[in-house]
C-alpha cells in the first residue's frame, strides 16, 4: 500500500479529505512550506506536494501529499483519488458541526473503499477558534477511538500541532520487514 523504498525510508500517499473550508491546504501549506496566508485561495490542485521528516530512530517518511483542488464541494471525490492511499487525514473544522459530520462520511467512505491498512487520522482544525468551537474535544476523540483512527486538534493559523500531526502517523505506519 502506499509505496515504500525499504525499511528505513518510507515512501507513502497521503490524501486529505473534509468539507470544503475546513482547512485542508492550509494543512498542507503550514506543513510542507511552514506559512499561512489566510487571503490565498490555496489550490494545491493537480500536483501533490511533498515533505520528507525523519524520526527518532533514524528512519524518514517521505509524504506524497494529495490535495484536493476544491472538488470536495460538488461531488463524491473519485475513489481514484484515495486508492493506494497508506494514509488518510481527515479534517473538520471544531467551530462546525456540519463539517464534523461530513467527516463520519468520509471514514465510512475509506472504510468501505480504501485500503484496508490505511492509516487514518482525525483532525479537528482551527483549534485557535475556541471561543467558537462547538464539537467538543470529546466528541472527536470518541468517535476517532470506535474507528481505529488517533484524533488531533491542530491549527494552521499559529501551526499547533502541526508537525505533530505528520509525526504521529508516521509513528503508524506498518513497516516493511527488513
Ligand atoms: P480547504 O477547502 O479545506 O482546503 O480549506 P482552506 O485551507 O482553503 O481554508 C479555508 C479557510 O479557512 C481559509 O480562509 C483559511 O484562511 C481558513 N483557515 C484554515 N485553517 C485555519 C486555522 O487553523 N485557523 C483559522 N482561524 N482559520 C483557518
Ligand atoms: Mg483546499
Amino acid at each position: 500500500t502506499g509505496g515504500s523504498l525499504d525499511a528505513k525510508n518510507l515512501k507513502v500517499k497521503l490524501v486529505l479529505l473534509g468539507d470544503s473550508g475546513v482547512g485542508k491546504s492550509c494543512i498542507v501549506l503550514r506543513f510542507v512550506r511552514g506559512q499561512f496566508d489566510p487571503t490565498s485561495k490555496v489550490t494545491v490542485g493537480a500536483s501533490f506536494l511533498s515533505q520528507t521528516i525523519a524520526l527518532q530512530d533514524s528512519t524518514t517518511v517521505k509524504f506524497e501529499i494529495w490535495d484536493t483542488a476544491g472538488q470536495e464541494r460538488y461531488a463524491a471525490l473519485a475513489p481514484l483519488y484515495y486508492r493506494g492511499a497508506a494514509v488518510a487525514v481527515i479534517v473538520y473544522d471544531l467551530t462546525s458541526p456540519e463539517s464534523f459530520t461530513k467527516a463520519q462520511y468520509w471514514v465510512k467512505e475509506l472504510q468501505k473503499h480504501g485500503s484496508p491498512d490505511i492509516v487514518m487520522a482525525l483532525v479537528g482544525n482551527k483549534a485557535d477558534l475556541l471561543d467558537r468551537r462547538e464539537v467538543p474535544a470529546q466528541e472527536g476523540m470518541e468517535y476517532a477511538e470506535k474507528n481505529g483512527m488517533f484524533y488531533i486538534e491542530t491549527s494552521a493559523k499559529t501551526a499547533d500541532n502541526i508537525n505533530q500531526l505528520f509525526e504521529e502517523i508516521a509513528k503508524r505506519l506498518p513497516r516493511p520487514e527488513s
